[in-house]
């Protein structure tokens, strides 16, 4: 049964927003949430970005703020009377935007404040008045601190993306904001999974909460086929080429795990022809802004993109999404994942995983609660020649256009035949302990070896098996 916004009674002008969106039914979580936030609990909720949360929370709440609507210019007749809290500024820009779009036929006010930006077109906008108050944390603390944002009208306040507001490290951020609200008020969380430190900061912050659970929270999104290939890390690039030229992908987001590696990732697939653009911490805000822009406007095909600068980005209709790095965090990858498959579409998934990916591997089957079968890419030209084309008068042509590396389906020279494995390449035939050894679980209290600056277990979990399942090769070596 799909469940109608009609049967909700919201408000005239909140009707007719949601209206105007085309949204035809409710998504899960609207279903299960909208009712209850209208009644003034607090909530725990569990939804993945993408299941259209920001609506199961904003509407109700804008419903409620109504009783305060005024068309007053007086700064004093608009308090803060909401506060949605995220962890990135982009996250906050999407909320924010669709909160406006929401109250568009109200007099309810909403503003954003994020960091990395003058804070001076903030505090106008926040003396002006604001009802709703959209905002990361540092920057809100700044706008605290300077006596901008006046929260002691605060009646609700969302926490959301909860779980990656705890991984950036802003819970004393989270803890002084929420000392400066009032005890009386109305507390959402929401969060993709609920870690016990999730756990934790919901027994401390909320009173007596629903908790609302759509899908099982520690799940990727049904509609979207994943895929795990044995790829070691010289040959990551060119398996995202093949995969992306097999599969006529005109745009993906690919997820690496670290700032420079999604710098350097994002120039060399640039030199190499395909459209990219980069989407990290170290950029400046304009440059994430841009970056997003053309991405959304299909200037560019790929978007290289850590998780942070990445996380809860609302960008719709991603057909695929890369982990060219296995996630540190395995709830990560349920983030990544969810860039693709949204509202009902169908998606791909592709994870790239080398020999040294055992331990972060181990940590995934253990939240996605299934083994995880690791499948092999054969390489066009790892293959005998002339299977799929004429390989040699292939590289020739190629030689003559131009630079080789930009030909398809080229077989490489006999001088260049494929380089020598130095990690796993799976096929099943192979007796490499890669596959042999069960996975042994590091000490329970050890550091994750990331932190530890140590390479990650070589080890990878029995229960990943390799299968001959192939890919037809499309791009050719370096
Ligand atoms: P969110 O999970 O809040 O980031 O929402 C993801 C996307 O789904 C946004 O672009 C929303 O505009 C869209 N959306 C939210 N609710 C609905 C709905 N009931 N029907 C269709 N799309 C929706």
């Amino acid at each position: 049964m799909t469940a109608s916004f009609s049967n909700l009674s919201l408000a005239e002008p909140l009707a007719r927003a949601v209206a105007e969106m085309g949204y035809e039914s409710m998504t899960p979580i609207q279903a299960e949430a909208i009712p209850v936030v209208l009644t003034g609990k607090d909530v725990m909720g569990a939804a993945q970005t993408g299941t259209g949360k920001t609506a199961a929370f904003s509407l109700p709440l804008l419903q409620r703020l109504l009783k305060h609507e005024n068309a007053s210019t007086s700064p004093a007749r608009h308090p803060v009377r909401a506060l949605v809290l995220l962890p990135t500024r982009e996250l906050a820009i999407q909320v924010a935007q669709q909160v406006k779009l929401y109250a568009k036929y109200t007099n309810l006010r909403s503003a954003v404040v994020f960091g990395g930006m003058d804070m001076k077109p903030q505090t106008l906008e926040l003396k002006r008045g604001v009802e709703v108050l959209v905002a990361t944390p540092g920057r809100l603390l700044d706008h605290i601190e300077a006596k901008n944002a006046v929260l002691n009208q605060v009646e609700y306040v969302v926490l959301d993306e909860a779980d990656r507001m705890l991984d950036i490290g802003f819970l004393p951020d989270l803890q002084r904001i929420l000392s400066f609200l009032p005890k009386q008020r109305t507390t959402l969380l929401f969060s993709a999974t609920f870690s016990p430190e999730i756990k934790r900061l919901a027994n401390s912050y909320l009173n007596d909460p629903v908790t609302i659970e759509v899908a099982r929270s520690n799940e990727a999104a049904s509609t979207v086929e994943q895929h795990f290939y044995s790829v070691n890390d010289d040959d990551k690039r060119r398996a995202l080429h093949q995969i992306v030229r097999q599969r006529g992908l005109n745009q993906a987001f690919v997820f690496v795990n670290s700032k420079l590696g999604c710098a350097r990732l994002a120039r060399s697939l640039e030199r190499e022809g395909l459209k990219t653009t980069a989407l990290h911490g170290d950029k400046s805000q304009d440059e994430r802004l841009k970056a997003l822009e053309s991405f959304k406007k299909g200037e560019v095909d790929l978007l290289v993109a850590t998780d942070v600068a990445a996380r809860g980005l609302d960008i719709k209709d991603v057909p695929a999404v890369f982990n060219f790095d296995v996630p540190f965090n395995a709830e990560d990858y349920i983030h990544r994942v969810g860039r693709t498959g949204r509202a009902g579409a169908s998606g791909l998934a592709v994870t790239f995983v080398s020999g040294s990916d055992g331990r972060l591997m181990a940590d995934l089957e253990k939240l996605l609660k299934k083994k995880i079968e690791l499948e092999a890419i054969e390489y066009e030209e790892d293959k005998p020649r002339g299977r799929i084309n004429d390989g040699r008068r292939a590289w020739r042509e190629a030689g003559e256009l131009g630079d080789p590396r930009d030909a398809l389906d080229v077989a490489p020279p006999p001088e260049q035949a494929p380089r020598p494995q130095r990690e796993f390449r799976a096929p099943a035939a192979s007796r490499d302990p890669f596959f042999d050894q069960p996975y042994q679980a590091p000490a329970s209290d050890a550091a994750p070896a990331w932190e530890a600056g140590a390479r990650p277990s070589t080890r990878i979990s029995a229960n990943i098996k390799p299968n001959k399942r192939k890919v037809a090769a499309l791009f050719k070596p370096e």
